[in-house]
């Protein structure tokens, strides 16, 4: 019966594809949505009013959790920056493609390497099958040129391309420099960058005003791609610290600075909701809002919340790195919360099945595909998440159980290096604040978690390490 359908539409079809028009063509293009990637950095779990917070204003993106689907359990890959993107673009560990390190954990502007080119980005897995293609925001995955985002599959990129606070020109030590007020704080004091595809336009490049930007260049950059699928990753580089907001939104947060830098990227969120709406093209967009890693604690009210979740960026306990993670898409996302698992390496092979790419076979991806989640509530085929600190796995989750083999605080805080033979258990479902540990009682789950890891780790291939190497 199927097969008699078929047929008839290609008869009815024949004069259509006879005349030479695109007909054909344009329906297929219609078909594969556009993408937008907003991803925040050092946002906390529980820094978004749809998650809890008390004091920061987020509407826009409440809107998108409500119309779409609100994810509880949504994790980063790695709790700091650089393996933290690597991960979501290439979906793939960090420990895979050598974009994680134990000896230094980040790239930073003296760094001689960056995303290996044998890497394949989601930007150019998707340019494969037609997609435009774009990269506004922090990149931190390489700042020479042979890395930058328009040598990794993006037509466009436009954004300081690592954190905001390096280049520091204060004599002031690091962490000694943070103990001034923040009306002291400069956004002079970091000669950092900012780029039009390779070509640097601004430096140090205006702090203030870069999230109003941001959020600009990725409405023109819609506006301007309209007809054909496209791809935006937009990486803000707050709120990490140093926090700047443009005058509009200073001063006018509950939360204070925090809050007014959360609210200025809502803002934006709101104005690429709008564009899609005012264009025609939010039936078929999927915008989707996460964070790299989680908050950034010992800069107190400057760093944010990860709510009920314990500690914050730097560590593998939950705070560190599990985000808020929203999918919006009137088309596409059937509305709900979703209490299974996901990671951002998903959106990869979820992204890669929904614009009919085929996956590369030549290497191991780890992300699944999520679009049965997305469209119909179907259960997630992730059933695990693995924690990784630098190139040595931590912990490692199973279903509602996580294991933790070894533990470390968050940048000198909740603290130090500590082994755990038997690994502490916590049931996260019932404790998602990790507090009481669980392993006497359930055995079973330790065998079954360590046969998981066993087996993960005998597989495993390291990528040279691409952190390591200064100049
Ligand atoms: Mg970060």
């Amino acid at each position: 019966m199927k097969n008699l359908i078929f047929v008839k539409i290609q008869l009815l079809l024949w004069p259509v594809l006879l005349s030479g028009t695109s007909l054909w063509s344009q329906t297929a293009a219609r078909e594969q949505p556009n993408f937008i990637i907003i991803f925040a950095d050092d946002l906390g779990y529980g820094d978004l009013g749809s998650y809890g917070h008390p004091s920061i204003r987020t509407p826009h993106l409440d809107r998108m959790a409500s119309e779409g689907q609100k994810w509880t359990n949504f994790y980063a890959a790695a709790s700091v920056c650089t393996p933290s993107r690597a991960a979501l673009l290439t979906g793939r560990l960090p420990v895979r493609s050598g974009m994680a390190s134990n000896t230094t954990r980040v790239l930073f502007p003296d760094s001689k390497n960056g995303l290996p080119a044998h890497e394949i980005t989601l930007a150019e897995q998707l340019k494969q099958v037609g997609y435009r293609t774009a990269c506004i925001g922090k990149w931190h995955l390489g700042h020479k040129e042979q890395y930058l985002p328009t040598n990794n599959g993006f037509d466009y990129y436009f954004g300081i391309p690592y954190s905001n606070d390096m280049d520091k020109l204060s004599n002031i030590p690091y962490w000694e420099y943070w103990k001034q007020s923040d009306d002291l704080i400069k956004t002079t004091d970091f000669n950092v960058p900012l780029l039009r595809n390779t070509e640097v336009v601004e430096r140090p490049a205006n702090q203030h005003t870069i999230t109003k930007r941001y959020a600009e260049e990725a409405v023109s950059f819609i506006k301007k791609h309209k007809d054909q699928p496209f791809l935006v990753y937009l990486a803000h580089n707050l709120p990490h610290i140093p926090l700047f907001a443009s005058k509009e939104f200073l001063g006018k947060s509950d939360r204070g600075l925090y809050g007014d830098v959360v609210e200025e990227i809502d803002y934006g969120v709101g104005q690429i909701l709008a564009t899609l709406e005012a264009e025609g093209l939010a039936e078929n967009t999927i915008v989707v809002f996460t964070s790299d890693n989680g908050p950034w604690l010992p800069f107190k009210t400057n760093g944010g919340s990860a709510g009920p979740l314990r500690a914050g960026k730097g560590t593998t306990w939950e705070g560190g790195m599990r985000e808020p993670g929203i999918f919006w898409g009137p088309g596409w996302i059937k509305p709900g919360q979703i209490s299974a698992l996901g990671s951002t390496m998903d959106l990869f092979t979820t992204f890669s099945t929904l614009a009919g790419a085929a996956l590369p076979e030549d290497r191991i991806m780890d992300g699944v595909d999520l679009s049965e989640t997305l469209r119909y509530h179907r259960p997630s085929p992730r059933k695990s998440v693995l924690y990784y600190r630098g190139t040595d796995l931590y912990a490692a989750r199973w279903g509602a159980y996580k294991a933790h083999f070894i533990t470390h605080g968050a940048y000198g805080q909740f603290g130090e290096r500590e082994e755990h033979d038997p690994p502490l258990l916590y049931h996260l479902g019932h404790d998602p604040s990790e507090q009481f540990n669980v392993a006497q009682d359930h055995p079973e789950v330790l065998a079954q978690i360590n046969a998981l890891v066993l087996k993960h780790q005998s597989e495993l291939v390291r990528g040279k390490d691409q952190l390591v190497e200064r100049e």
